[in-house]
Protein backbone atom coordinates (compact mmCIF):
# COMPACT_ATOMS: atom_id res chain seq x y z
CA UNK A 1 0.00 0.00 0.00
CA UNK A 2 2.92 2.27 0.88
CA UNK A 3 4.34 1.64 -2.31
CA UNK A 4 1.64 2.68 -4.20
CA UNK A 5 1.13 5.80 -2.27
CA UNK A 6 4.46 6.99 -2.99
CA UNK A 7 4.28 5.99 -7.00
CA UNK A 8 1.00 7.53 -7.31
CA UNK A 9 2.12 10.90 -5.05
CA UNK A 10 5.88 10.66 -7.90
CA UNK A 11 3.24 11.98 -10.57
CA UNK A 12 3.47 15.42 -9.16
CA UNK A 13 7.54 15.10 -8.88
CA UNK A 14 8.38 13.30 -12.04
CA UNK A 15 5.80 14.55 -14.58
CA UNK A 16 6.53 13.10 -18.08
CA UNK A 17 8.85 9.99 -16.89
CA UNK A 18 5.95 8.97 -14.58
CA UNK A 19 3.60 7.73 -17.51
CA UNK A 20 6.90 5.72 -18.64
CA UNK A 21 7.41 4.31 -14.90
CA UNK A 22 3.71 4.15 -14.74
CA UNK A 23 3.37 1.55 -17.85
CA UNK A 24 6.22 -0.63 -16.00
CA UNK A 25 4.33 -0.60 -13.04
CA UNK A 26 1.02 -1.66 -14.91
CA UNK A 27 3.36 -5.04 -15.92
CA UNK A 28 3.94 -5.68 -12.64
CA UNK A 29 0.04 -5.38 -12.14
CA UNK A 30 -0.47 -7.92 -14.74
CA UNK A 31 1.62 -10.09 -13.35
CA UNK A 32 0.53 -10.14 -9.84
CA UNK A 33 -3.27 -9.54 -9.92
CA UNK A 34 -3.06 -9.06 -5.99
CA UNK A 35 -1.83 -5.96 -5.70
CA UNK A 36 -4.07 -4.25 -8.58
CA UNK A 37 -7.17 -3.18 -6.27
CA UNK A 38 -4.80 -1.74 -3.57
CA UNK A 39 -2.89 0.14 -6.13
CA UNK A 40 -6.20 1.73 -7.95
CA UNK A 41 -7.36 2.85 -4.35
CA UNK A 42 -4.38 4.51 -3.50
CA UNK A 43 -4.31 5.89 -7.09
CA UNK A 44 -7.09 7.50 -6.26
CA UNK A 45 -6.75 9.12 -2.96
CA UNK A 46 -3.30 10.47 -3.86
CA UNK A 47 -4.26 11.88 -7.23
CA UNK A 48 -7.70 13.39 -5.88
CA UNK A 49 -8.64 16.19 -8.54
CA UNK A 50 -6.06 15.65 -10.86
CA UNK A 51 -7.33 13.61 -14.03
CA UNK A 52 -4.43 11.78 -15.13
CA UNK A 53 -5.93 9.34 -18.52
CA UNK A 54 -2.66 6.06 -17.66
CA UNK A 55 -4.80 6.02 -14.58
CA UNK A 56 -8.25 5.17 -15.92
CA UNK A 57 -6.32 3.02 -18.33
CA UNK A 58 -4.78 0.97 -15.70
CA UNK A 59 -8.66 -0.11 -14.33
CA UNK A 60 -8.80 -2.25 -17.17
CA UNK A 61 -6.71 -4.47 -15.29
CA UNK A 62 -9.04 -4.93 -12.56
CA UNK A 63 -11.64 -7.61 -12.32
CA UNK A 64 -15.69 -6.54 -12.07
CA UNK A 65 -15.28 -7.23 -8.35
CA UNK A 66 -12.58 -5.26 -8.12
CA UNK A 67 -13.98 -2.56 -9.92
CA UNK A 68 -17.22 -2.89 -8.23
CA UNK A 69 -15.05 -2.40 -4.45
CA UNK A 70 -13.52 0.64 -6.64
CA UNK A 71 -16.62 2.47 -7.79
CA UNK A 72 -17.87 2.16 -3.84
CA UNK A 73 -14.59 3.85 -2.53
CA UNK A 74 -15.31 6.43 -5.53
CA UNK A 75 -18.57 7.24 -4.53
CA UNK A 76 -17.66 7.49 -0.69
CA UNK A 77 -14.21 10.12 -1.88
CA UNK A 78 -17.22 12.30 -3.96
CA UNK A 79 -19.61 12.79 -0.72
CA UNK A 80 -16.95 14.80 0.19
CA UNK A 81 -16.02 16.88 -3.04
CA UNK A 82 -18.14 19.45 -5.45
CA UNK A 83 -21.52 18.31 -7.14
CA UNK A 84 -19.95 17.98 -10.66
CA UNK A 85 -16.62 17.06 -9.96
CA UNK A 86 -14.10 15.76 -12.08
CA UNK A 87 -10.46 14.15 -11.16
CA UNK A 88 -9.86 10.41 -10.24
CA UNK A 89 -12.70 9.45 -8.15
CA UNK A 90 -14.96 10.75 -11.00
CA UNK A 91 -12.40 9.04 -13.79
CA UNK A 92 -13.55 5.60 -11.51
CA UNK A 93 -16.64 6.15 -12.07
CA UNK A 94 -16.47 6.80 -16.34
CA UNK A 95 -14.63 3.89 -16.65
CA UNK A 96 -17.00 1.72 -14.44
CA UNK A 97 -19.62 3.06 -16.93
CA UNK A 98 -17.97 2.11 -19.93
CA UNK A 99 -16.84 -1.28 -19.14
CA UNK A 100 -19.15 -2.63 -15.93
CA UNK A 101 -22.06 -0.24 -15.35
CA UNK A 102 -23.49 -2.76 -13.28
CA UNK A 103 -21.43 -1.77 -10.53
CA UNK A 104 -22.71 1.46 -10.30
CA UNK A 105 -26.30 0.40 -10.80
CA UNK A 106 -26.83 0.63 -6.19
CA UNK A 107 -25.16 4.34 -6.91
CA UNK A 108 -27.15 5.67 -8.93
CA UNK A 109 -29.57 7.41 -6.91
CA UNK A 110 -26.91 8.75 -5.10
CA UNK A 111 -24.98 9.79 -8.07
CA UNK A 112 -27.99 11.66 -9.33
CA UNK A 113 -27.34 13.85 -6.44
CA UNK A 114 -23.47 14.20 -7.03
CA UNK A 115 -23.20 14.00 -10.66
CA UNK A 116 -19.72 13.49 -11.19
CA UNK A 117 -18.10 14.21 -14.87
CA UNK A 118 -21.73 16.75 -15.25
CA UNK A 119 -20.00 19.52 -17.56
CA UNK A 120 -18.28 16.25 -19.53
CA UNK A 121 -19.90 14.37 -22.74
CA UNK A 122 -19.48 10.97 -20.41
CA UNK A 123 -21.64 12.46 -17.39
CA UNK A 124 -24.99 10.63 -18.42
CA UNK A 125 -23.18 7.58 -18.98
CA UNK A 126 -23.58 5.78 -15.46
CA UNK A 127 -27.58 5.44 -16.69
CA UNK A 128 -25.97 2.54 -18.52
CA UNK A 129 -26.46 0.40 -15.15
CA UNK A 130 -30.11 2.05 -14.70
CA UNK A 131 -32.14 -1.03 -13.86
CA UNK A 132 -36.09 -1.08 -13.68
CA UNK A 133 -36.15 0.70 -10.49
CA UNK A 134 -33.86 3.38 -11.05
CA UNK A 135 -35.85 4.12 -14.05
CA UNK A 136 -39.11 4.04 -12.44
CA UNK A 137 -37.57 6.64 -9.99
CA UNK A 138 -36.44 8.56 -12.98
CA UNK A 139 -40.17 8.93 -13.64
CA UNK A 140 -41.36 9.35 -11.03
CA UNK A 141 -38.54 12.48 -10.75
CA UNK A 142 -39.66 13.62 -14.46
CA UNK A 143 -43.62 13.79 -13.83
CA UNK A 144 -42.73 15.69 -10.34
CA UNK A 145 -41.95 18.49 -12.81
CA UNK A 146 -44.08 21.23 -14.74
CA UNK A 147 -42.47 19.87 -17.61
CA UNK A 148 -39.70 16.61 -17.10
CA UNK A 149 -35.99 18.21 -17.10
CA UNK A 150 -34.07 17.26 -20.54
CA UNK A 151 -31.14 15.81 -18.31
CA UNK A 152 -33.75 13.24 -17.22
CA UNK A 153 -34.18 12.55 -21.27
CA UNK A 154 -30.21 11.59 -21.38
CA UNK A 155 -30.51 9.37 -18.55
CA UNK A 156 -33.45 7.16 -19.80
CA UNK A 157 -32.31 7.06 -23.53
CA UNK A 158 -28.72 6.05 -21.65
CA UNK A 159 -29.69 3.48 -19.88
CA UNK A 160 -30.72 1.95 -23.70
CA UNK A 161 -33.14 -0.88 -21.97
CA UNK A 162 -36.85 -1.13 -24.01
CA UNK A 163 -38.25 0.19 -20.99
CA UNK A 164 -36.13 3.27 -20.39
CA UNK A 165 -36.42 4.20 -24.10
CA UNK A 166 -40.55 3.84 -24.15
CA UNK A 167 -40.56 6.05 -20.85
CA UNK A 168 -38.33 8.60 -22.69
CA UNK A 169 -40.69 8.80 -25.35
CA UNK A 170 -43.96 9.04 -23.45
CA UNK A 171 -41.96 12.14 -21.42
CA UNK A 172 -40.19 14.03 -24.36
CA UNK A 173 -41.44 13.16 -27.86
CA UNK A 174 -44.40 15.35 -27.08
CA UNK A 175 -42.76 18.18 -26.25
CA UNK A 176 -40.29 18.37 -28.59
CA UNK A 177 -38.90 14.80 -31.00
CA UNK A 178 -36.57 16.25 -33.05
CA UNK A 179 -33.99 16.96 -29.96
CA UNK A 180 -35.17 13.20 -28.97
CA UNK A 181 -33.76 11.96 -32.15
CA UNK A 182 -30.61 13.56 -31.19
CA UNK A 183 -30.15 12.48 -28.01
CA UNK A 184 -30.81 9.04 -29.07
CA UNK A 185 -28.42 9.33 -31.97
CA UNK A 186 -25.93 9.23 -28.69
CA UNK A 187 -27.03 5.69 -27.99
CA UNK A 188 -26.88 4.59 -31.51
CA UNK A 189 -30.79 4.96 -32.39
CA UNK A 190 -33.57 7.36 -34.31
CA UNK A 191 -36.95 8.20 -34.06
CA UNK A 192 -38.71 7.38 -36.80
CA UNK A 193 -42.83 7.97 -37.67
CA UNK A 194 -43.06 7.60 -33.88
CA UNK A 195 -40.81 4.23 -33.50
CA UNK A 196 -37.55 4.30 -32.21
CA UNK A 197 -35.57 2.24 -34.34
CA UNK A 198 -31.67 0.94 -33.63
CA UNK A 199 -28.79 2.15 -35.90
CA UNK A 200 -26.77 -0.31 -34.62
CA UNK A 201 -26.22 -4.15 -34.03
CA UNK A 202 -25.79 -6.02 -30.85
CA UNK A 203 -23.50 -8.03 -32.17
CA UNK A 204 -19.88 -6.49 -31.48
CA UNK A 205 -16.88 -7.71 -32.92
CA UNK A 206 -13.38 -6.72 -32.97
CA UNK A 207 -11.24 -6.63 -35.98
CA UNK A 208 -7.57 -7.91 -34.52
CA UNK A 209 -4.33 -7.87 -36.57
CA UNK A 210 -0.77 -9.15 -35.36
CA UNK A 211 1.58 -7.19 -34.06
CA UNK A 212 3.90 -7.64 -36.75
CA UNK A 213 1.30 -6.13 -38.74
CA UNK A 214 0.70 -3.38 -37.11
CA UNK A 215 4.83 -2.84 -36.34
CA UNK A 216 4.41 -3.07 -32.74
CA UNK A 217 7.82 -1.69 -31.51
CA UNK A 218 8.38 -3.72 -28.28
CA UNK A 219 11.24 -1.68 -27.09
CA UNK A 220 9.12 1.25 -26.50
CA UNK A 221 7.99 0.99 -22.88
CA UNK A 222 4.44 2.17 -24.57
CA UNK A 223 4.06 -1.22 -25.56
CA UNK A 224 4.88 -3.25 -22.68
CA UNK A 225 1.40 -3.62 -21.54
CA UNK A 226 -1.04 -4.82 -24.21
CA UNK A 227 -4.78 -3.68 -23.84
CA UNK A 228 -7.32 -7.12 -23.52
CA UNK A 229 -8.53 -5.78 -26.88
CA UNK A 230 -5.41 -6.30 -28.73
CA UNK A 231 -5.70 -9.48 -28.10
CA UNK A 232 -6.07 -12.53 -30.28
CA UNK A 233 -8.28 -14.68 -27.98
CA UNK A 234 -10.33 -18.12 -29.22
CA UNK A 235 -11.32 -18.94 -32.57
CA UNK A 236 -11.97 -15.94 -34.70
CA UNK A 237 -16.43 -15.43 -36.32
CA UNK A 238 -14.34 -15.02 -39.56
CA UNK A 239 -11.18 -14.35 -41.08
CA UNK A 240 -10.93 -11.70 -43.50
CA UNK A 241 -8.77 -10.28 -46.17
CA UNK A 242 -7.84 -6.88 -45.39
CA UNK A 243 -5.55 -3.45 -47.30
CA UNK A 244 -4.48 -3.65 -50.89
CA UNK A 245 -6.46 -2.10 -53.62
CA UNK A 246 -9.84 -3.39 -55.84
CA UNK A 247 -10.04 -3.40 -59.51
CA UNK A 248 -12.95 -0.50 -58.54
CA UNK A 249 -11.92 2.83 -58.97
CA UNK A 250 -12.94 6.51 -56.69
CA UNK A 251 -15.77 7.92 -58.57
CA UNK A 252 -14.23 11.40 -57.16
CA UNK A 253 -10.31 10.90 -58.02
CA UNK A 254 -10.52 7.94 -60.01
CA UNK A 255 -7.55 5.84 -57.41
CA UNK A 256 -8.30 2.56 -57.19
CA UNK A 257 -10.35 2.08 -53.67
CA UNK A 258 -9.00 0.66 -50.79
CA UNK A 259 -9.74 -2.73 -49.45
CA UNK A 260 -11.23 -3.23 -46.10
CA UNK A 261 -13.42 -6.28 -44.49
CA UNK A 262 -14.31 -8.87 -47.24
CA UNK A 263 -17.42 -10.13 -44.53
CA UNK A 264 -19.77 -13.44 -44.86
CA UNK A 265 -20.68 -15.54 -41.65
CA UNK A 266 -21.02 -12.30 -39.20
CA UNK A 267 -22.90 -10.31 -41.73
CA UNK A 268 -26.96 -11.25 -40.66
CA UNK A 269 -26.02 -10.29 -37.00
CA UNK A 270 -24.97 -7.62 -38.07
CA UNK A 271 -28.12 -6.73 -40.17
CA UNK A 272 -26.94 -7.15 -43.43
CA UNK A 273 -29.16 -9.42 -45.15
CA UNK A 274 -29.98 -8.56 -48.43
CA UNK A 275 -25.95 -9.86 -49.63
CA UNK A 276 -24.62 -13.11 -48.39
CA UNK A 277 -21.34 -11.45 -48.81
CA UNK A 278 -19.79 -7.76 -49.32
CA UNK A 279 -16.71 -6.21 -49.73
CA UNK A 280 -16.28 -3.00 -48.14
CA UNK A 281 -13.69 -0.13 -49.20
CA UNK A 282 -13.24 3.49 -49.27
CA UNK A 283 -11.24 5.88 -50.99
CA UNK A 284 -7.92 6.71 -49.06
CA UNK A 285 -7.29 9.95 -50.70
CA UNK A 286 -11.03 11.16 -50.26
CA UNK A 287 -11.79 9.62 -47.28
CA UNK A 288 -15.27 11.68 -47.11
CA UNK A 289 -16.37 13.62 -44.38
CA UNK A 290 -19.89 13.55 -42.02
CA UNK A 291 -21.33 16.24 -44.13
CA UNK A 292 -20.01 14.45 -47.75
CA UNK A 293 -19.56 10.70 -47.51
CA UNK A 294 -18.50 8.80 -50.02
CA UNK A 295 -20.63 5.95 -51.11
CA UNK A 296 -20.62 3.11 -52.97
CA UNK A 297 -23.46 0.45 -54.43
CA UNK A 298 -22.87 -3.20 -53.94
CA UNK A 299 -23.36 -5.62 -56.56
CA UNK A 300 -24.92 -9.15 -56.03
CA UNK A 301 -21.89 -10.29 -55.33
CA UNK A 302 -20.98 -7.76 -52.73
CA UNK A 303 -18.79 -5.78 -55.09
CA UNK A 304 -18.48 -2.17 -54.25
CA UNK A 305 -18.87 0.35 -57.13
CA UNK A 306 -18.57 4.09 -56.35
CA UNK A 307 -21.77 6.26 -56.22
CA UNK A 308 -21.85 8.46 -58.14
CA UNK A 309 -20.13 6.41 -61.17
CA UNK A 310 -16.57 7.10 -62.19
CA UNK A 311 -16.39 9.83 -64.88
CA UNK A 312 -12.62 10.43 -64.70
CA UNK A 313 -11.50 8.51 -67.70
CA UNK A 314 -7.55 9.12 -66.97
CA UNK A 315 -6.35 6.59 -64.83
CA UNK A 316 -4.62 7.88 -61.53
CA UNK A 317 -0.72 7.01 -60.66
CA UNK A 318 -1.31 7.94 -57.30
CA UNK A 319 0.08 5.24 -54.95
CA UNK A 320 -1.04 5.05 -51.17
CA UNK A 321 -1.96 1.59 -50.15
CA UNK A 322 -2.57 -0.31 -46.71
CA UNK A 323 -0.53 -3.52 -46.40
CA UNK A 324 -2.10 -6.85 -47.31
CA UNK A 325 -2.84 -9.01 -44.46
CA UNK A 326 -5.11 -11.30 -43.38
CA UNK A 327 -7.36 -9.98 -40.41
CA UNK A 328 -9.19 -11.67 -37.37
CA UNK A 329 -12.42 -10.65 -36.77
CA UNK A 330 -12.85 -11.98 -32.95
CA UNK A 331 -16.04 -11.76 -31.06
CA UNK A 332 -16.16 -9.18 -28.39
CA UNK A 333 -16.21 -9.81 -24.65
CA UNK A 334 -19.11 -8.04 -22.73
CA UNK A 335 -16.54 -5.87 -20.95
CA UNK A 336 -15.08 -4.18 -23.87
CA UNK A 337 -18.51 -3.97 -26.24
CA UNK A 338 -18.47 -0.02 -25.08
CA UNK A 339 -15.49 1.68 -25.67
CA UNK A 340 -14.65 5.33 -26.17
CA UNK A 341 -11.95 7.00 -28.23
CA UNK A 342 -11.36 9.59 -25.38
CA UNK A 343 -10.95 7.58 -22.85
CA UNK A 344 -9.29 5.10 -24.38
CA UNK A 345 -5.74 7.39 -24.53
CA UNK A 346 -4.74 5.62 -28.33
CA UNK A 347 -4.26 2.12 -25.71
CA UNK A 348 -7.50 0.37 -26.82
CA UNK A 349 -8.10 -1.44 -30.02
CA UNK A 350 -10.79 0.58 -31.81
CA UNK A 351 -11.14 -1.35 -35.13
CA UNK A 352 -14.24 -2.57 -34.60
CA UNK A 353 -17.33 -4.18 -36.51
CA UNK A 354 -20.70 -3.75 -34.97
CA UNK A 355 -22.09 -2.62 -31.83
CA UNK A 356 -22.02 1.42 -31.46
CA UNK A 357 -19.53 3.35 -32.62
CA UNK A 358 -16.80 5.01 -31.00
CA UNK A 359 -17.34 8.85 -32.42
CA UNK A 360 -15.23 11.39 -31.58
CA UNK A 361 -17.58 14.53 -31.41
CA UNK A 362 -20.55 13.51 -33.74
CA UNK A 363 -23.26 11.10 -33.99
CA UNK A 364 -23.58 11.56 -37.30
CA UNK A 365 -25.54 8.60 -39.31
CA UNK A 366 -25.69 9.43 -42.62
CA UNK A 367 -28.51 9.47 -45.08
CA UNK A 368 -28.83 7.08 -48.04
CA UNK A 369 -28.28 8.62 -51.15
CA UNK A 370 -30.95 5.92 -52.60
CA UNK A 371 -34.29 6.08 -49.87
CA UNK A 372 -32.67 8.65 -48.18
CA UNK A 373 -33.56 6.56 -44.57
CA UNK A 374 -30.56 6.77 -42.25
CA UNK A 375 -27.99 4.26 -42.56
CA UNK A 376 -26.65 1.89 -39.65
CA UNK A 377 -23.43 1.73 -38.45
CA UNK A 378 -21.73 -1.42 -39.14
CA UNK A 379 -18.04 -0.50 -38.83
CA UNK A 380 -14.78 1.44 -37.90
CA UNK A 381 -11.15 1.39 -38.36
CA UNK A 382 -8.50 3.97 -36.08
CA UNK A 383 -5.67 5.25 -37.26
CA UNK A 384 -2.15 3.43 -37.56
CA UNK A 385 -2.57 0.90 -40.19
CA UNK A 386 0.48 0.78 -41.92
CA UNK A 387 0.97 1.62 -45.70
CA UNK A 388 2.98 0.29 -48.14
CA UNK A 389 6.62 1.39 -47.26
CA UNK A 390 7.16 2.97 -44.01
CA UNK A 391 4.47 5.16 -43.47
CA UNK A 392 1.03 4.33 -41.67
CA UNK A 393 -2.30 5.75 -42.23
CA UNK A 394 -3.84 7.96 -40.25
CA UNK A 395 -7.29 9.27 -40.68
CA UNK A 396 -7.57 12.83 -40.86
CA UNK A 397 -4.93 13.90 -38.20
CA UNK A 398 -5.37 11.03 -35.48
CA UNK A 399 -9.35 9.95 -36.49
CA UNK A 400 -11.24 7.26 -37.09
CA UNK A 401 -13.06 5.62 -40.22
CA UNK A 402 -16.70 4.70 -40.19
CA UNK A 403 -18.63 2.89 -42.38
CA UNK A 404 -22.38 2.39 -42.46
CA UNK A 405 -24.57 0.16 -44.42
CA UNK A 406 -28.24 0.65 -46.17
CA UNK A 407 -29.36 -2.91 -46.35
CA UNK A 408 -32.58 -2.63 -48.90
CA UNK A 409 -30.65 -0.66 -50.83
CA UNK A 410 -27.19 -2.66 -50.80
CA UNK A 411 -25.56 0.83 -50.08
CA UNK A 412 -22.54 1.63 -48.27
CA UNK A 413 -20.97 5.18 -47.18
CA UNK A 414 -17.59 5.60 -45.30
CA UNK A 415 -16.47 9.01 -43.38
CA UNK A 416 -13.94 10.10 -41.69
CA UNK A 417 -13.86 12.02 -38.07
CA UNK A 418 -10.54 14.27 -37.18
CA UNK A 419 -10.15 14.60 -33.59
ZN1 LIG B 1 -11.02 9.23 -54.18
ZN1 LIG C 1 -31.26 3.06 -48.72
Amino acid sequence: MKDGLKFWNGYRADGLDFVRSHVEELTRLALRPETRLPFAVEGMRALGPITLPFYGESLSLLAPRELEVLAGEAVTLLRRTERGSRGAAAAVIAHASLQVPSVLTPHLPELFQLLPNEAAYYGEWPWRGADSSEVARLGTVARKAEEPPWHLCGFLVGARSDEALALAQRLFAPIDSPRLDRVLRQVGRELVDHRIRPLTSEAVFHVVFDDDYLRVDYSDPEHVWTHPTLLAEGLPAERSPFGGVLAERCGRCATPLARLLELSAILPELGVHSRSQVQFATCLWCQGSAEAPLYFSHDESGTPASLPEVRVSQPSTRHLRLNETVARVQRTRQRWRFQDWGLSTHRQNLHRVGGEPTFIGQYVYPRCPRCSGRMPFLLQFDSWLPLEGDAFLHWGGEGLAYLFWCDPCATSATFVESP
